[in-house]
C-alpha cells in the first residue's frame, strides 16, 4: 500500500468554486476538506465537495460507450460507435437537412475546461437552428439585459458583496447555491462581516429561504411579481428627484424614456400587486439611495418568471440610476485572466431566426429550450429528428418534462455525451461517457466572470486518464470533425484545422489563453506567432487587446500556486469595457421598453389562487448528484411547503400526501405544512423525479421524489426572453385520501 498523498484543486461542481484538499492513496479518495489558504473560499466548502468522491467511485458511473440493443445496453467501441453517428446524422441530414438535427447542452458544461473549449467548435460542426441549453432556464434575462444595455451578453455585473453595505437580495439563495453569477462561496460569512462593518443584508422572497433566515431583513414577495416591485422602487427613485448615476451619468442614454415609462404606473396598484406594503417600497428605494455602497442582486427566482426579462433589466436600471452599477460597494464586474468578453465569447444577438413552430426568437443562436419538445412533435419540413444531448438531463431539468420524455422516445436517433444513464439519456441509441472530473485539469473559463474577486486557479488532474477512456474535449474534437466535414478535399481542410486545437489540448490552450489575457505577459513573443496558425482566431483577437495588470499567468505559475492567484478586487471599468455601439449604457433598450405594456396589462388581472415555486437544497446539485447516498440520506427533501392557512383550508395535514396539479401534469408528493413559504404560494425543489423506468442509478431511485418540470408548463415563458417560467405555475392542491 504506497502512502496517502494530498491534493489541492478546486471544486468543479458549482459557480462557488471552492478550494478544496483531497486525500487519496493508491488511486482511491481517503477525504476531501476544504482549503483554507484557497484564495476565493478561505476555508468554505459545502456537503456537496466530498460527492466528488462518490462519482469517482460510483458503480453507476458510466465507464465505455453503450450502445442500447433490443435485448438492452451493451458496450460498444469507440470508433463503431462514432461510425455510427456519423453514418446515422449523416442520413438524417441528406434527407431533412441541418435543422433536423438538434443539440442540448447542460450546465456541467459551463463547468469544465475541456468541454468549454471545444463545444463551440462542435456547435459550428452541427450547423443547426435547433441548438439548445440549460441557459433558457436559469439565466437568459440576465444575458440579454446585458446585451441590450452593455452590449456583451457576457458583461453581466457581479455583487461587490465584500464590500457593500447594504445587499437586497431578490430571488436568490446563495446561502443554499454559493451564489450564482456570483462566485460567493462562504456566503453566510460574507454576510456576517458585512453585518461587522454595520452594513445590512434584506432578501426578497416568496419563501423564507435559508438565505432569508441570516438576513437582516426578509421581504415576503408574491412570486412572478418582482417586474412590480421594481418598478415601485424606480418609480420612488424618480418621483422623488433621486436619480444620481455617478460616474455612468455622461455614458448612459435612454433616461427620459425610462423615467416616462415608470411614472405611468400607479405605485399604490404595483405594491399591492407584489404584495410589499407600499410604504416599505418607498422606504428601501431611500435605503438603496442613501447608501453610498448598495446593490440590489437578482437571481433564478427573479429571472425564471413571467417577466424575468424585464425584472433584470429593472434591477440593472435600479442599481445604474442610484450609483450602484460599476462603483465599489455596488454592482461591478469582474475581470478575469480568461475575459470571454475581450475574445472569446460572442457579443450575442437577438432575434435572427425563431423557432419553427411558436415562432420563439434564438438569442445568441440557441432557441428557448421550452420549444424543444413541440419542435420533435410537430410534424413538417424541419422537425427535429435527431438530438445530440451534451452533459444534460433535460427531462428532469426543462419545462413539461413528461412531454419531453415522449418526445425523446420517438427520436430517430439520439446520441448522449454523459457519465450516466439518466432520465434523458436512457432515450439515447448510443452514450459515450467522458472522464470522470478527477482525471481531467480544471480551471472555470466562464465562471471566473463572475466571481466577487478576480482569482485565477488551474487545477491539475488528480488521477491519470484510464486506457481507453476519453476526455470530453476528445469526445467533442472526434464529433466535430466527423459532423462537420465533407467528403474530398473539405474534409482534409477539416482535419488540418483541427490538428493545431487537437495537438495543444485543454491545458496547452489554456496556457496561451492565459499568457496573452489581461494578467498574462509573454505578449509580445512566441505566443504571437503561434496564434498565427489557424484555428486560433480568438488568440489573435486576444492580443490585440491591451494588458491591465501583468502579473506573468500561466498554467504552470497556477500550477505551483496551489492555492490560486488572486488578482485583486473588483475595480470600476464597464466604460473601457462598453460594447454598445456608442459606448453608452442603453437604461431604455426598445425591446424591454415595449414588453412592459405586457406586464401593464397583466397588472390590471386579478392573480392564480396557488401558485408553484422551486426551491434548491445545498445536498442537491440540479438534477445530479442524487446517486450519492450522503448526500441524499436522512428525511426526504423533495416535499411540496405549503402554508398553514392554505393546508387547513384543504384538509391537508403535515406529512400526509397530496395531488399537485397543473395545466400540463400532476404529481403525489408529501406535504410539509410551514409558514416559511407564504399563502398562496406552494414550493417544491427541482431535480427530482428518478423514478422513471430504465435509469441506471441505484441510489437515487430509491430517493426518486417528483420532478418539479412535470408541472412546469412550456407554454408560459417570458415573452421577451423566452425563458421559461419555473416560479408562478398556477396549480391546485388536493389532499389524497388515506389508503
Ligand atoms: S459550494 Fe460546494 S459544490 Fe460548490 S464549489 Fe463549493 S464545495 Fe463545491
Amino acid at each position: 500500500m504506497g502512502e496517502a498523498q494530498i491534493h489541492h484543486r478546486t471544486c468543479p461542481l458549482c459557480e462557488a468554486m471552492c478550494g478544496i484538499v483531497v486525500e487519496h492513496r493508491d488511486g482511491e479518495v481517503l477525504s476531501v476538506k476544504p482549503d483554507r489558504e484557497d484564495v476565493l473560499s478561505r476555508g468554505h466548502i459545502c456537503p456537496k465537495a466530498v460527492a466528488l468522491k462518490d462519482l469517482h467511485e460510483d458503480p453507476d458511473r458510466l465507464r465505455q460507450p453503450l450502445r442500447r440493443t433490443v435485448t438492452g445496453w451493451a458496450p460498444i467501441a469507440w470508433e463503431e460507435a462514432f461510425d455510427e453517428i456519423e453514418q446515422r446524422v449523416g442520413a438524417i441530414r441528406a434527407r431533412h437537412g441541418h435543422d433536423a438535427v438538434a443539440i442540448y447542452a447542460g450546465n456541467p458544461t459551463v463547468h469544465n475546461l475541456g468541454a468549454m473549449l471545444g463545444i463551440g467548435d462542435f456547435i459550428r460542426a452541427v450547423r443547426t437552428r435547433n441548438l439548445y441549453s440549460a441557459t433558457s432556464v436559469d439565466q437568459l434575462p440576465h444575458m440579454v439585459a446585458s446585451h441590450a444595455m452593455f452590449g456583451h451578453q457576457f458583461l453581466m455585473p457581479v455583487p461587490d458583496v465584500d464590500r457593500t453595505q447594504l445587499f437586497v437580495c431578490i430571488g436568490g439563495n446563495p446561502v443554499a447555491s454559493g451564489g450564482s453569477i456570483m462566485g460567493a462561496p462562504g456566503f453566510a460569512r460574507r454576510v456576517e462581516a458585512l453585518r461587522k462593518r454595520g452594513g445590512r443584508f434584506i432578501v426578497i422572497d416568496p419563501r423564507r429561504t435559508e438565505s432569508a433566515a441570516i438576513a437582516d431583513e426578509y421581504l415576503p414577495v408574491q412570486p412572478g411579481t418582482d417586474v412590480f416591485l421594481l418598478l415601485g422602487l424606480l418609480h420612488e427613485v424618480f418621483a422623488s428627484g433621486r436619480v444620481s448615476p455617478g460616474h455612468l451619468a455622461n455614458n448612459m442614454v435612454g433616461l427620459e424614456a425610462l423615467r416616462e415609462a415608470v411614472l405611468t404606473f400607479d405605485p399604490a396598484q404595483l405594491a399591492a400587486r407584489a404584495g410589499v406594503p407600499r410604504g416599505r417600497l418607498a422606504r428601501l428605494a431611500h435605503e438603496i439611495c442613501d447608501e453610498p455602497r448598495a446593490l440590489v442582486y437578482g437571481r433564478v427566482g427573479a429571472c425564471t418568471q413571467e417577466f424575468g426579462g424585464l425584472a433584470l433589466w429593472l434591477i440593472y436600471c435600479l442599481n445604474a440610476l442610484t450609483g450602484h452599477l460599476d462603483s465599489d460597494g455596488g454592482m461591478m464586474f469582474a475581470e478575469p485572466a480568461v475575459d470571454l468578453t475581450r475574445a472569446y465569447g460572442s457579443k450575442g444577438h437577438y432575434g435572427r431566426f425563431r423557432s419553427r413552430v411558436r415562432g420563439l426568437p434564438e438569442f445568441g443562436n440557441e432557441l428557448p429550450v421550452a420549444a424543444l419538445a413541440e419542435e420533435i412533435l410537430t410534424e413538417g419540413a424541419g422537425r427535429v429528428r435527431a438530438l445530440l444531448t451534451f452533459a444534460g438531463n433535460p427531462v428532469l431539468s426543462t419545462p413539461n418534462g413528461r412531454q419531453l420524455d415522449r418526445a425523446l422516445a420517438g427520436l430517430d436517433f439520439m446520441v448522449s455525451v454523459d457519465m450516466y444513464l439518466n432520465e434523458t439519456t436512457r432515450h439515447a441509441h448510443l452514450i459515450l461517457p467522458p472522464t470522470s472530473p478527477l482525471e481531467r485539469g480544471h480551471f472555470d473559463i466562464a465562471l471566473s466572470g463572475f466571481a466577487v474577486r478576480n482569482v485565477a486557479k488551474y487545477s491539475p488532474p488528480l488521477f491519470a486518464k484510464p486506457a481507453g477512456a476519453r476526455h470530453d474535449d476528445e469526445i467533442l474534437a472526434e464529433l466535430t470533425l466527423r459532423l462537420g466535414s465533407r467528403p474530398g478535399l473539405a474534409r482534409m481542410a477539416a482535419r488540418a484545422k483541427s490538428v493545431v486545437p487537437r495537438m495543444l489540448g485543454p491545458d496547452r490552450t489554456l496556457d496561451l489563453m492565459l499568457r496573452t489575457g489581461a494578467y498574462g505577459a509573454e505578449y509580445r513573443g512566441w505566443v504571437k506567432l503561434l496564434a498565427a496558425l489557424p484555428g486560433l482566431g480568438a488568440l489573435r483577437r486576444q492580443l490585440a487587446a491591451p494588458d491591465r495588470r501583468p502579473v506573468n499567468l500561466s498554467v504552470r505559475r497556477l500550477t505551483g500556486s496551489r492555492h490560486g492567484v488572486d488578482l485583486g478586487p473588483l475595480q470600476p471599468n464597464l466604460l473601457r469595457r462598453l460594447a454598445t455601439p456608442d459606448r453608452r449604457v442603453q437604461l431604455a433598450p426598445d425591446l424591454h421598453l415595449k414588453d412592459l405594456e405586457r406586464a401593464a396589462a397583466v397588472l390590471r388581472e386579478p392573480p392564480p389562487e396557488l401558485v408553484l415555486i422551486g426551491r434548491r437544497h445545498v445536498r442537491s446539485n440540479n438534477s445530479w448528484l442524487h446517486n450519492s447516498q450522503r448526500l441524499v440520506k436522512g428525511k426526504p427533501r423533495c416535499t411540496i411547503m405549503i402554508h398553514p392557512d392554505d393546508a387547513s383550508r384543504r384538509g391537508i395535514v403535515d406529512g400526509g400526501r397530496v395531488r399537485l396539479r397543473s395545466r400540463v401534469g400532476e404529481v403525489v408528493v408529501p406535504a410539509e405544512v410551514t409558514d416559511e413559504v407564504m399563502p398562496g404560494v406552494v414550493s417544491l425543489p427541482h431535480g427530482w423525479g428518478h423514478d422513471r423506468e430504465g435509469i441506471r442509478l441505484a441510489v437515487a431511485s430509491r430517493h426518486a421524489g417528483v420532478s418539479l418540470n412535470d408541472l412546469v408548463d412550456d407554454q408560459r415563458i417570458d415573452a421577451l426572453t423566452g425563458t421559461a417560467v419555473l416560479n408562478g405555475t398556477p396549480v391546485e392542491v388536493e389532499p389524497m385520501a388515506a389508503a
